[in-house]
């Protein structure tokens, strides 16, 4: 028996497999295009021939293809199926939290213990860096692969039995990196507009993004605790923001579609009487039956 086996060795899949390799696992691996595995191949390393074998030859599988579909495909044969009774399988492909739940029943079928999981990081940061690792479903899956999973990152952490937590959890900091990507590309449009060099806008944005980083870690924590009634930077100052950047976009003709929207989110939660509140109070206007 080898330590672990991998199917994928896409971007992702392939530097999985070569972190545990190189940390002096035995490891097997399958990949639809098997070339991918040669980099791999230094004596330790097993290629397997079909998905089932790859299966067998571990106590735990780890896939990471392109979506849950190509997941499917794979494992969905007989084979498969058999190989999988009493082995864990570990899903780091991406995928939506109903997709999650759907590849848990289907493993509990097959009597395997499976964790579902979600990268929030890019392939370079793979045994490298801190990020997050989020892996949900079964405990005892977890805590057998939890020594493999902390070579990867040592954030790694397991969110509970529901195999839909890692996607949502994934989804919802990934949101956050939307809000704040979008809003700096706002951002640069006005300085281009006002003839502000862009290499100007990076010398603040980092330290900006840091405090503004901690404060909605205080707005997220005022959230569960209480405390969001009065603010330094109340949801009311937001709007007058976003009310100054329109003012300036229509002037030079730049788009005001997304200080438009900046001005509506934030109008709809001051319309709603809570101006003076913590941005935290803004989670009022995306609960049911708000908008
Ligand atoms: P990738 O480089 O495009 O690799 C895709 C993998 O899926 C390859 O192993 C590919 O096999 C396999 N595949 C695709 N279609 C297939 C099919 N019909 N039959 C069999 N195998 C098939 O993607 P990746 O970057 O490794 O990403 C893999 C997963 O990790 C994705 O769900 C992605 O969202 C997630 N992820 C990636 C990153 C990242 O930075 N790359 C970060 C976080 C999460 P072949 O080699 O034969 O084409």
């Amino acid at each position: 028996m080898a330590d672990v086996s991998f199917i994928g060795l896409g971007a992702m899949g392939f530097a999985l497999a070569d972190t545990a390799a190189k940390s002096g696992r035995e490891i097997v691996v399958w990949n639809r295009t098997s070339d991918k595995a040669i980099p791999l191949t230094d004596g330790k390393v097993i290629v397997a021939s079909t998905p089932a074998e790859a299966i067998s030859a571990s106590p735990m599988t780890v896939v990471c293809v392109s979506d849950y579909a190509t997941t499917e495909s794979l494992l969905g044969t007989p084979e498969c199926f058999a190989a999988l009774k009493n082995k864990i399988l570990i899903q780091l492909s991406s995928g939506s939290p109903a997709l999650s739940r759907k590849a848990y029943d289907w493993a509990k079928r097959a009597g395997a213990y499976y964790l579902d999981g979600e990268i929030v990081a890019y392939v370079n940061n793979i045994g490298c860096d801190e990020f997050p690792l989020l892996l949900a479903g079964d405990k005892s899956a977890f805590d057998a692969a939890e020594p493999l999973l902390k070579e990867y990152t040592p954030r790694t952490r397991y969110l509970g039995s529901d195999p839909a937590k890692s996607s949502v959890l994934s989804l919802a900091a990934l949101s956050g990196s939307i809000g704040l990507t979008i809003g700096i590309m706002n951002g640069a449009a006005l300085c281009e507009a006002a003839g502000i060099s862009f290499q100007e806008l990076t010398k603040d944005i980092p330290t900006n993004v840091a405090y503004d980083g901690e404060a909605l870690m205080e707005s997220l924590s005022k959230l569960d605790n209480g405390g969001l009634e009065s603010s330094d930077a109340p949801i009311s100052i937001w709007t007058e923001i976003a009310g100054l950047m329109i003012e300036f976009q229509e002037e030079t003709g730049y788009s005001t579609d997304l200080s438009k929207f900046f001005l509506q989110f934030y109008g709809k939660a001051a319309a709603l009487g809570l101006g003076s509140n913590d941005v935290g109070s803004l989670i009022e206007i995306l609960r049911p039956n708000k908008t």
